[in-house]
């Protein structure tokens, strides 16, 4: 099916491009989301991730800097000139959000959580919709369903993976899923191979995977520090880590014809 490409900032996905969305899976200071803000839009990300309000599944873990975080995404989107996606995780936050932020994002804990998926419909900004862990792909289009149906022209779909009896990865990251999609749903899809496998050296070679399986872009977790991160450390790549798998991305880019987005004034 023809993909609908959807414009995040000034970075278009699903079009010839490859979009590489990097960043911390939580924004922990202003110091170091401004550290790995840089790092990754020097490195090939054109769209900058950075969580603010984090569902884990403890209760005692860190859940995110919440809204104080607002002022530290206002300096650093303004430093780097990214585009800015973060999970929202309850429509009262759109308010506050809405100045700092280009794309909402709907983790994999609310791909089900329809009220939210109204509500963001009409937010009036693209979204990223990842797969539910336990969602079908069927049940995953629904859910773009309702967010077009409340006025968002701009979904994208984030395959990042899913539970399985197999349990040596994080989760099952469900590659077949992207040219099934694709050829049956007009939305662009991003791999996020951080959540779909949880281990660094399957990131590489796991987003090679998704490009050529026809995916539009990746998400990548990615942290100066990963032993300190307050989310996620185990599975963020370091910056030295992130710049090898765009080195490693580029050849295989370059034989699918896809070449990667580059920052505009890098054009
Ligand atoms: C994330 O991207 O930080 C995240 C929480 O992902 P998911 O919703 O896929 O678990
Ligand atoms: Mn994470």
């Amino acid at each position: 099916m023809t993909v609908r490409p959807v414009r995040i900032g000034s970075v278009v996905i699903g079009a010839s491009d490859f979009v590489v969305v990097a960043g911390p899976c939580a924004i922990e200071s202003l110091e170091r989301f401004d550290a790995i803000a840089r790092a990754v839009s020097r490195l090939g990300a054109t769209v900058l991730r950075g969580g603010i309000h984090k569902l884990r599944t403890r209760p005692d873990a860190f859940q995110g800097l919440g809204d104080p975080a607002i002022a530290i995404v206002r300096a650093v989107r303004e430093r780097t000139g990214l585009p800015f996606v973060t999970e929202i995780t309850d429509a009262r936050q759109v308010e506050a959000l809405e100045p700092v932020v280009d794309a909402y994002q709907v983790g994999s804990r609310n791909m089900h959580n329809y009220a939210l998926l109204k509500e963001l419909g009409r937010a009036g900004k693209p979204v990223i919709l990842k797969r539910g862990f336990c969602g079908r792909i069927d049940e995953w289009l629904h859910a773009a369903e309702y967010l077009v149906r409340a006025g968002c022209d701009d979904v994208v779909l984030c395959e990042r993976g899913i539970r399985t009896f197999e349990t040596s990865m994080r989760n099952t990251l469900d590659l077949a899923c992207v040219p099934y999609v694709k050829e049956r749903a007009p939305f662009p899809v991003l791999v996020d191979p951080s959540h779909g496998t949880g281990i660094p050296s399957l990131i590489a070679p796991m987003s090679l995977a998704a490009a050529a399986a026809g995916a539009d872009g990746l998400m990548v977790e990615v942290h100066d520090d990963p032993k300190a991160a307050l989310s996620d450390g185990d599975q963020a790549l370091t910056p030295a880590m992130f710049d090898e798998l765009v080195g490693r991305l580029e050849p295989v880019l370059a034989a699918l014809r896809r070449p990667l987005a580059k920052r505009r004034e890098d054009r």
